[in-house]
């Protein structure tokens, strides 16, 4: 990402509305956009592509024509000038790993982040609750009761003061406990005789009450009984992750993972043209349907919006919750080598099965165990059945033993490597792998300078989608930043 000012960035990226949406002029067909801070990239073949400025272009339905300096002023005399008044411009981008769902369900919530007691998360919760009376469940996150002065557990009796009618789920800033209120303790069944799960706490009064906190494996006794979102809400929430990505300049993402019926909600937004920015989707391979979606072949829609030409393959947890697969065990856990989350004769089974229909994979490895068994399985593939020139990915690569760096290059392999994660698991990543392991983690250098593509993403919403702000904004500027993600 080149430095530019992204502060001053048209307020929904220029670029990215010029694509979506129909002439800003009605009576012209063609626009020219002069006095313009505009920056794209060219590739001259053979060659990097390299950053160019521009100070004026010209737009025909919807369409760039031409990028330049003011002498299109001449070229393009009949058409309607825009001064745009020195705004940035540039080109849309492409976020290369996202959950466009997860998105939009996010933005249907309470985002509770900025709250400053529980009492404020409760206010700004019946506010949600006046503005969304059509939710049956009202739930949200990003509490933290260490940002709040008594740095102690909210209750259930808190939110059941103002919202007793509907069941409420509040998960705190890092999914590791969640906030319930009477109405979803008794729909999940929980009352004082409950014992507590393996792996998981009911949090209890001095007379061993539930007080509406429960954490790791107990919140799963209340996620499982709030319903699946219906098509209209799974609809309205999609619309929503358009919005928030078109209003970042994002007018691209490759969404990690989708089932059968979002693909069919996919289907119809682009048939109907319907779809604002172009989805690149993956198949989950854990949908039941894979086998008959392969055999359908990969799809370009019509309006070329909605593309489906992958499988995204889980193989391990995540570094923080220790479910990365290492080779060796964690340093800060010395029994622990994470876990696969896709048994290794299945991971065979699934590529075996996907590459003869010409899908690329695009495989999750986090630790250097999965990534080691991704490219063995690659290579063993490769010789069987081919498919070496798929485009095939690791989703992460994010550890990875240094003698298998070279590996990426050998089978062919993009790296798909999200930034933000280097920054948010900065104080937490040494201590899980301590120092040597280090070398082999987060390596998008050694992986560019030996020429392998690395596909850069955000992994929203589990990180921000907004590729110009920092994790942690500063105080002063998150008050500006109201949905829960940004
Ligand atoms: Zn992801």
């Amino acid at each position: 990402m080149p430095s530019i000012c992204l502060r001053r960035l048209l307020p929904s990226m220029l670029l990215a509305t010029l694509l979506t949406s129909p002439p800003l002029t009605a009576h012209a067909d063609t626009t020219r956009y002069f006095n313009v801070n505009g920056y794209t990239l060219v590739s001259p073949p053979g060659n990097d592509a390299e950053l160019k400025s521009f100070s004026s272009f010209v737009v025909r339905d919807g369409r760039f024509i031409a990028v330049g300096g003011e002498h299109l002023a001449e070229a393009y005399a009949e058409a309607t000038a825009v001064d745009l008044q020195q705004q940035t411009v540039l080109p849309g981008l492409i976020d290369a790993h996202g959950h466009v769902m997860g998105l939009g369900m996010r933005l249907s919530q309470v985002d509770l982040r900025d709250s400053e007691s529980a009492a404020a998360a409760v206010n700004q919760l019946v506010q949600f609750a006046q503005q969304h009376p059509q939710q049956s469940w009202l739930q949200g996150g990003g509490w933290n009761q260490e940002n709040w002065p008594d740095k102690r557990f909210p209750t259930a009796a808190m939110i059941d003061e103002q919202i007793a009618d509907r069941p409420v789920w509040l998960m705190r800033v890092d999914a590791h406990a969640g906030w319930a209120n009477q109405a979803a303790l008794d729909a999940a069944g929980i009352d004082a005789s409950s014992i507590d799960p393996d792996g998981g706490e009911i949090v209890r009064d001095q007379h061993g009450n539930p007080t509406g906190v429960l954490i790791d494996n107990a919140m799963n006794l209340v996620k499982r009984v709030i319903p699946e979102p219906t098509v209209a809400e799974q609809q309205q929430a999609l619309q929503l992750a358009f919005q928030r990505l078109l209003s970042l300049g994002i007018t691209s993402t490759h969404d990690a993972g989708v089932s059968a019926e979002q693909i069919a909600l996919y289907q119809r937004l682009a048939a109907n043209q319907q779809l604002p920015l172009r989805i690149y989707a993956m198949i989950a391979a854990t949908e039941p349907r894979l086998p008959e979606l392969l055999a359908q072949g990969p799809i370009t829609s019509a309006d070329d919006k909605f593309q489906l030409n992958s499988v995204k393959i889980y193989a391990d947890g995540a570094l923080g919750s220790r479910g990365a697969a290492l080779l060796e065990p964690y340093s800060d856990a010395p029994h622990q080598h994470g876990l696969l989350v896709t048994p290794v004769e299945d991971i065979a089974t699934l590529f075996n099965l996907i590459l003869p229909y010409g899908f690329q994979i695009n495989i999750h490895a986090i630790g250097d165990r999965a990534n080691r068994i991704a490219l063995d399985q690659f290579a063993r593939s490769f010789a069987e059945i081919g498919g070496k020139n798929l485009r095939n990915r690791v989703e992460h690569a994010q550890i990875v033993n240094k003698s298998d760096l070279k590996r990426f290059k050998s089978l062919n392999i993009i790296a798909s490597m999200q930034p933000t994660h280097a920054t948010s698991d900065k104080n937490m990543a040494e201590d899980r792998l301590g120092k040597a392991r280090m070398a082999g983690a987060y390596a998008w250098q050694t992986l560019l300078q030996q020429g392998t593509i690395v596909a850069a993403g955000s992994d929203f919403p589990v990180e921000p989608a907004n590729p110009s702000r920092r994790r942690y904004p500063p105080r002063s500027t998150r008050s500006t930043c109201r949905g829960l993600v940004c």
